[in-house]
């Protein structure tokens, strides 16, 4: 029999094992927050809890704590960036950027990524499987107690769902992650804080809306019109942008919470005046806000970042055009900072 993963487990399931196993209510609590609060890595730390019942939990359920592998540290900007090991081999990657508002961590999950967008470097290796909530969680703790050793007083105040992986492709188990995180009896980290990234699964975004979660929803975008987007991302053929922008609308109408569209310039494909003028079209109208990023190259990929004028030039084009728009820096450059570029050292691709 497979053990259930306690670190994804809500505290109302650890509850109802707890009650069958014979305990009282109060330990599901207690175990809930030496998870989530104090977030110890194995039962023998819970010191609260009587030494058999530390030896129940060890038998009963499963802790896989993710492992660092590498930790590397940018000299222009002080991004750290992480290379995780997960209990079964896999591998994946984390972030942590600061800015003036905040640190934010940005996590990874999936190990791998099915959606095969052609300028990105996360699907080294294929797909190997969905992270769970735990491991999400794990990425974020990891930081956080990280942060804690440089000055106690130092607090994760946001997470990017925005590394390797496809965080809709992964609904149940995102889902999960983002109930968990924002849990007052765990990290407590408030839904506005969060942003979710998704390169357009319409019909997930729907799906999402419903929930009525006040996170940020950002589509990757990267194009103004069906055919530039087909060539650089597949799953563009079954979500036209139409289709797409739709369930956008739908969210926005839902949830209050305007959509932002990410755009990576790419050198010659995207980035002519005449593309923001599309862009502008498309999105007049809807409740949005543009974030420009530069392409960050990716060895193996023949798509190349623009001149850092270009992206000013755009970013006039859709702000003259009633668009908000922001141009986004790029940070731990140095480090190999953006998705899936670190573990493509260590995965070989095929
Ligand atoms: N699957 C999700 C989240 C992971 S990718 C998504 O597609 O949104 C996070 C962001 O980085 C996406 O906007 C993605 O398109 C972008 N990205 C991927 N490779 C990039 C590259 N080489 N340069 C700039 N942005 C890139």
């Amino acid at each position: 029999m497979i053990k259930p993963d306690i670190k994804s487990m809500t505290q109302p399931q650890l509850a109802e094992i707890f009650t069958e196993m014979g305990e009282q209510p109060f330990r599901a609590r207690q175990v809930f927050s030496w998870l989530h609060k104090k977030r110890v890595g194995s039962f023998n730390e819970m010191s609260s809890l009587p030494l058999a019942l530390r030896d129940k939990c060890n038998e009963k359920f499963t802790l896989n704590p993710i492992k660092t592998k590498k930790r590397l540290v940018s000299d222009i900007d002080s991004t750290v960036k992480y290379l995780y090991g997960l209990y079964d081999g896999c591998t994946v990657e984390s972030a942590v950027m600061h800015y003036r508002h905040g640190t934010s961590v940005c996590i990874s999950t999936q190990a791998g990524c099915k959606m095969g967008c052609a300028f990105c470097a996360s699907d080294t290796g294929g797909f190997a499987r969905d992270l769970t909530a735990g491991e999400m969680l794990d990425e974020v703790y990891t930081a956080q107690k990280d942060l804690e050793t440089q000055t106690p007083a130092n607090r994760v105040s946001g997470v990017v769902l925005m590394g390797i992986g496809e965080p809709l492709d992964n609904f149940e188990n995102t889902l999960r992650f983002l109930e968990l995180i924002s849990s007052p009896g765990g990290f407590n980290l408030s839904a506005r804080r969060i942003s979710l990234s998704t390169c357009g699964l319409a019909d997930k975004i729907d799906g999402l809306a419903d929930y009525k979660l006040g996170i940020t929803l950002s589509v990757s975008l990267h194009a103004p019109n069906d055919e530039i987007r087909n060539q650089l991302m597949p799953i563009n053929n079954k979500w036209p942008i139409d289709a797409l922008l739709s369930s956008c609308k739908r969210y926005f109408d839902k949830t209050g919470r305007r959509v932002s569209y990410e755009y990576a310039l790419i050198d010659n494909v995207n980035d002519r005046p005449e593309h923001a003028a599309q862009l502008a079209a498309k999105l007049k109208g809807t409740k949005s806000h543009v974030n420009l990023i530069r392409l960050n190259d990716v060895p193996g990929k023949p798509y190349r970042a623009p001149g850092q004028s270009n992206a000013a030039g755009f970013a006039k084009i859709l702000t003259e055009k009633g668009i908000t728009t922001t141009v986004r820096r790029r940070l731990g450059s140095d480090i190999n900072a953006a998705c899936g570029q670190l573990r493509q050292e260590e995965v070989p691709s095929h």
